[in-house]
């Protein structure tokens, strides 16, 4: 890890129901957590209010989208002030999901990002590579352009977190050696250090997420800039979910 305060985030995506929510709520509480990472998890939107209602203060509560700007006349949609208004104090932007299933593309997430934190919510914001680039030696420059468009529309970094996750290892249980996540975390560290400023380089956390769980998180979690994890499957699991927030070093 590196000298950021780690920070572990569960992303529950479309999962759950009351009652699985609320058993998963209690293994958590029961959780013997390390104190020196920051937590967060991201029910669905229905389900926010549930769990701020039952889960310890400890962990923060994050929404996996927001809408681009103010409520309105905007159906299904959520906005950032919405968000804050029933206490979330996190939004995951740019999930593969989003850009690769619904189509968001990268300046859309851009304005998304500035507009929550206009709102005081802050942005976990997601890049990564899909394996067709990857092959074909694209990775940085496809992390880089997502970076860019972050970066277009962020002035304060203080309250963004970057999450890199490689298309292919999401959900697919193909985790990143950590040798090829260290890579791609440094190159962006390096890039924060020439596009936006090396204090921003050395300050912005940078978590890794694409197949994470608890037998794998040590290893990863061991690379200089690997600041913690962004973690899909294995959140659900409230002891797994523990493990992982514990393998800080
Ligand atoms: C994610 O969706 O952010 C994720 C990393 O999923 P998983 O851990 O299931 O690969």
């Amino acid at each position: 890890a590196g000298t950021g305060k780690f920070f572990v985030g569960g992303n529950w995506k479309c999962n759950g129901t009351r009652d699985s929510i609320t058993k998963l709520v209690a293994d958590l509480n029961d959780a013997k957590l390390e104190t020196d990472v920051d937590i967060v998890v991201a029910p669905p939107y229905i389900y926010i209010d549930q769990v701020k209602q039952s889960l310890t203060d400890r962990i923060e509560i994050s929404a996996q989208n927001s809408w681009i700007g103010k409520g309105g006349a905007f159906t299904g949609e959520i906005s950032a002030e919405q968000l804050v208004d029933i206490g979330c104090k996190w939004v995951i932007l740019g999930h593969s999901e989003r850009r690769h299933v619904i189509g968001e593309d990268d300046q859309f997430i851009g304005k998304k990002a500035a507009y929550a934190l206009s709102q005081n919510l802050k942005v976990i914001a997601c890049i990564g590579e899909k394996l067709e680039e990857r092959e074909a030696g694209k990775t940085f420059d496809v992390c880089f352009q997502q970076m860019k468009a972050f970066a277009d529309s962020i002035s304060n970094w203080m309250d963004v977190v970057i999450a890199y996750e490689p298309v292919w290892a999401i959900g697919t249980g193909k985790v990143a050696t950590p040798q090829q996540a260290q890579e791609v975390h440094l190159a962006v560290r390096d890039w924060l250090k020439k596009n936006v400023s090396a204090e921003v380089a050395s300050s912005t956390r940078i978590i890794y997420g694409g197949s994470v769980n608890g037998n794998n998180c040590s290893e990863l979690a061991k690379q200089e800039d690997i600041d913690g994890f962004l973690v899909g499957g294995a959140s659900l699991k409230g002891p797994e979910f523990a493990i992982i927030v514990n393998s800080v070093t």
